[in-house]
């Protein structure tokens, strides 16, 4: 038996200020002939995993082009072209092989192309032909349309945000890609459209418990894997929305039956799973008058992982006015501030302008007496599930009694590492400000006294309703009140 695996992704904002370059991809993951390192990017993990259990079973393994960008705007066109064109080739020459197995994030967008997965598939396909099996693994926060569900055979989708679960449903896509290969189960893939879009965290009620009701109705018999793919708000293309997935064994029926009702569920807890964000005076407010701490406020609205620069400096010019101190921020993204700091070297005391630099959503630059306080080159720090996230040059600054890391990547603050690789203990501040939307919950909660997630002004627009929609297929909650009115068929 011979497998080919690939991975190519990002998660497009297709309204955020910086298109997705060559170098996104080089500076955040990209591998060739499966030479991952002994730590593996979050989406190169999953082809190190398939690699070694296609080994276990004597099967050969040919791994293309494994290649992700931190989310940024629109992928250059060329650069997709050339990615996607990379991975056909290699597969070109493998042939022929029994299967193919993509760790793909699912919200990738080109100039040109609203849907690359869609259209990566499609070349796939055709190379293969009709009978070979081909899975998918998906970040939850994907557009699954119809088109792309007509040409594979099993998707999988990550059931937890934080995503930490990558690896677990990495495993659970390949034991029904095997049993695909060695014909002992036929899967089919059965999908339910919520007409909805929105952002859930799975750490809270009633998500939490929805999340494990899936994994319990997958012990049944037929049925293989059951998905919820959240979807991606801010990218705006006609597939957008939330899903439900379920793989079963050669049981359209019972799948799409499934998949209904969950969906159902799902759309009758639309208010519960929103959550609720507090504006910039309220969070500052809110995080001031906490007596214990750490308090961390999340400024979902820069995340990078969400397509946000991670340059704004909303939260932390209302710090600095209000004379706050005993903060940590963590983190601005700012080649060039960075390179100044790093050739002044440690000690070094500078008068910096810092962020507010990629555009009006980034807010104004800080201009800031520096010291700095130290320099880490070429910086990598663990993310989730021990994968690690690439910062670049770094640096530690100290200014107004505030502490900032500065970085020449752009890269989200997943995890204390983020902090203590720099030599601070994150437990010990007043007020950590993180750039993540939900990614930083699992390493934070358990120091914070207190999780503000903060609705700064920024790129990343936590009302549904008020970001810019042309393409997205209608009717959709909360764009339209009611999706359902008329039963108006919604093409996806
Ligand atoms: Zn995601």
């Amino acid at each position: 038996m011979k497998i080919f695996t690939a991975c190519l992704g990002t998660e497009t904002h297709t309204g955020a200020p910086l298109p997705t370059d060559l170098a996104a991809f080089e500076s955040s993951h990209l591998v060739r002939g499966g030479a991952h390192g002994e730590t593996p990017h979050m989406f190169g993990a999953p082809l190190v995993l398939w690699r070694e259990r296609a080994a276990a079973k004597g099967w050969d393994v040919v791994e293309g082009l494994s290649a992700f960008a931190t989310p940024s705007g629109l992928v250059v066109r060329k650069v997709y072209e050339d990615l996607r064109d990379e991975i056909l080739e290699t597969l070109r020459a493998a042939m022929p092989v029994d299967a193919v197995i993509l760790s793909l994030h699912g919200a990738m967008v080109a100039d040109g192309y609203d849907d690359c997965e869609e259209d990566l598939l499609l070349g796939i396909r055709e190379i293969v032909g009709p009978d070979i099996p081909i899975g998918a693994e998906y970040d939850l926060h994907c557009h699954v349309s119809r088109r792309f569900l007509d040409d594979l055979n099993a998707l999988v989708i990550y059931k937890e945000y934080p995503h930490t679960d990558f690896r677990a449903r990495a495993e659970e896509l390949w034991t029904i890609m095997q049993g695909a290969i060695e014909n002992r189960i036929k899967p089919v893939i059965s999908a339910f459209d919520c007409r909805m879009i929105g952002l859930y965290h799975t750490t809270r009620e009633p998500m939490r418990s929805f999340v494990d009701r899936m994994t319990a109705l997958e012990r049944t018999e037929r049925v293989l894997s059951i998905s919820l793919g959240h979807g991606f708000p801010w990218g705006d293309v006609p597939a957008e929305g939330t899903r439900v997935i379920v793989v079963t064994d050669d049981r359209q029926a019972e799948g799409d039956a499934l998949a209904e009702k969950l969906g159902r569920e799902l759309w009758n807890m639309r208010d519960e799973i929103t959550p609720r964000y507090l504006e910039l005076d309220a969070a500052i407010d809110a995080a001031v008058a906490e007596t214990a701490g750490p308090v961390v406020i999340a400024d979902m609205a820069d995340n990078p992982g969400g397509g946000g620069p991670g340059d704004s400096t909303f939260i932390v010019r209302q710090l600095l006015q209000r004379g706050v101190g005993d903060v940590a921020v963590g983190g601005i993204w700012d080649p060039v501030a960075t390179s100044i700091c790093v050739g002044a070297g440690v000690g070094a005391r500078l008068s910096l302008r810092l962020g507010g630099k990629t555009g009006p959503s980034s807010g104004e630059p800080l201009d800031l007496d520096v010291e700095v306080k130290r320099v880490l080159r070429e910086h990598s720090i663990i993310s989730l599930g021990g994968s690690t996230r690439y910062m670049g040059d770094a640096a530690l600054l100290h200014a107004n009694g505030m502490d900032f890391i500065i970085h020449e990547a752009r890269c989200q603050n997943t995890m204390p590492d983020f902090f203590e690789s720099f030599g601070l203990d994150p437990a010990r501040y007043k007020i950590l400000v993180v750039k993540s939307m939900q990614h930083f919950h699992g390493g934070y909660a358990p120091i914070a006294a207190r999780i503000i997630y903060c609705a700064a002004p920024g790129t990343l627009t936590w009302d549904m309703s008020k970001i810019a929609h042309q393409k997205i297929a209608r009717p959709v909650w909360p764009i339209d009140a009611d999706p359902w009115r008329g039963n108006v068929e919604r093409p996806w």
